[in-house]
C-alpha cells in the first residue's frame, strides 16, 4: 500500500499503455460517484493520448451522475451482454478501477474478466486488493479511487494532458468519496489534488449542484419517512438502523441512488458510533454499514454479512428475509457492543 507507484510500476504501466490497442476500463456493480469518476476520467485520459478506449459499467449509474461527458458512451453490460463479451475478448489491456476483487463487477462481468488473457492494472483503495493484476497500485488510506488516478496520471509523467473533462471525473469522485472534504481520509495531498484541479479551470461549485441538488420531491419524502417512522437507536449498544422493505421504497417510487447517504444520518445522531442501512432488492437485502471510531465495519461486513469495504463503510449482502436479518443484526450488535461503544 503506497501513495506512490513504483518505479518499476510507473514503467510497466507506461508501456502496457502505450502498446495497447483495445483498452477496456472496468468499475464495480451499483456505480457510485467514485466510480464514475474515475472510470470516465481514466476514459478521457485514455483518449487525450490517442487511444480509444471503452468503458465498461456492470449496470447503470443513478440519474444524479448520468450528466458526466460521455456516460452515454458507457457500455452498460446488463442492457448489452454481447457488446460487453466482444469487448472484454477483444482487449489486450483492462484496468480494474475503485474495486478489490472480480466479483465486484457482478457475475456477468466477472466470468468474462476471469476468461481474460489481457494484464490488468489496478487502481483502488479498498482493503486487500486481490492477485490477479499486473500493476496493482493500491492505497487504503486514499480518501478515493479519482485521487489515485490523479496521482497515477501525475506519476507516469501525463500531468500535461490533463484536460477539464478529466478534471471534473476526479473531482467528482474526490468529493463524493469523501463526503465533501470531511472524511478522516482526506489528506494534504487530496486538498493539493482539488487544487489543481481547480486552477486547471474546474467549477467545483457546479458539480456539488449536479450531484446533491438536483433530488425529486419522491426521494425527499422518501427520506423523512425512514427518518421519522423507520430510524430504531439502540443507545447501550451506539449503534442505529433504518431498513427499508421494497413495499415501502415503492411507496415512493424508488429510483436507484435515492438512499445513498441515508445511513450516514443514523450516524450523525450523538453518541452513535455505528449505523446500518438495510434495503430490501428482488432476491437478497443490501447493506450498508458506517462508523465514526474504530470500531472496523468492513471486517465486520466481512465476517458475517458476504461483505467488505473500508474500516468506517462497508457494504454487504443477507439473502433472509427482512425480519431475521435484523434479527441477526440485533443479535451481532449485542455481541460486539463493548467493542462499538468503546470505539
Ligand atoms: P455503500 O454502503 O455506499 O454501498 O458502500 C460502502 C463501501 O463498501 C464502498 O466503498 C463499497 O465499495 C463497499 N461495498 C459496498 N458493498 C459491498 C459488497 O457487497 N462487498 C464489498 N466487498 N464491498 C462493498
Ligand atoms: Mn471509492
Amino acid at each position: 500500500m503506497s501513495r506512490t507507484l513504483t518505479p518499476e510500476q510507473i514503467d510497466v504501466s507506461q508501456r502496457l499503455i502505450l502498446n495497447a490497442e483495445n483498452i477496456v476500463v472496468t468499475t464495480h456493480k451499483h456505480p457510485d460517484g467514485d466510480a464514475i469518476g474515475s472510470a470516465l476520467a481514466m476514459h478521457h485520459f485514455l483518449k487525450s493520448i490517442g487511444k480509444n478506449p471503452k468503458t465498461i459499467l456492470p449496470d447503470p449509474a443513478p440519474d444524479f451522475l448520468h450528466w458526466v461527458t460521455e456516460y452515454g458512451y458507457c457500455i452498460i453490460a446488463e442492457e448489452k451482454p454481447e457488446l460487453t463479451e466482444d469487448t472484454i475478448k477483444s482487449a489486450d489491456l483492462i484496468f480494474s478501477l475503485d474495486y478489490n476483487s472480480l466479483s465486484r463487477t457482478g457475475d456477468f462481468v466477472s466470468k468474462l474478466l476471469q476468461q481474460s488473457t489481457a494484464p490488468f492494472i489496478l487502481i483502488d483503495h479498498h482493503q486487500q486488493p486481490g492477485e490477479y493484476p499486473v500493476v496493482c497500485y493500491s492505497d487504503t488510506s486514499a480518501c478515493s479511487t479519482c485521487e489515485m488516478v490523479y496521482r497515477f496520471i501525475e506519476q507516469c509523467g501525463w500531468r500535461g494532458h490533463l484536460n477539464l473533462d478529466i478534471a471534473t471525473c476526479i473531482y467528482l469522485g474526490i468529493m463524493t468519496d469523501s463526503g465533501s472534504f470531511r472524511y478522516h481520509t482526506v489528506s494534504a495531498d487530496t486538498h493539493r489534488i482539488a487544487g489543481e484541479l481547480i486552477s486547471a479551470g474546474l467549477d467545483h461549485a457546479e458539480i456539488h449542484r449536479s450531484v446533491y441538488d438536483t433530488n425529486l420531491m419522491d426521494k425527499l419524502k422518501l427520506i423523512g419517512f425512514a427518518l421519522s417512522e423507520k430510524l430504531v437507536v439502540l443507545p447501550d449498544h451506539s449503534t442505529a438502523f433504518i431498513s427499508l422493505t421494497q413495499e415501502e421504497l415503492q411507496r415512493y417510487n424508488y429510483r436507484q441512488g435515492d438512499t445513498e447517504g441515508l445511513v450516514n444520518q443514523a450516524l450523525s445522531i450523538r453518541g452513535i458510533k455505528m449505523a446500518a442501512f438495510f434495503r430490501e432488492g428482488n432476491n437478497e437485502i443490501k447493506i450498508s454499514f458506517r462508523s465514526k471510531g474504530t470500531f472496523d465495519v468492513n471486517s465486520f461486513s466481512r465476517m458475517h454479512w458476504q461483505g467488505g469495504g473500508h474500516i468506517n463503510a462497508a457494504g454487504g449482502l443477507s439473502n433472509e428475509n427482512m425480519n431475521s436479518t435484523l434479527e441477526k443484526f440485533r443479535e451481532l450488535v449485542s455481541q460486539f457492543s463493548n467493542q462499538i461503544v468503546a470505539s
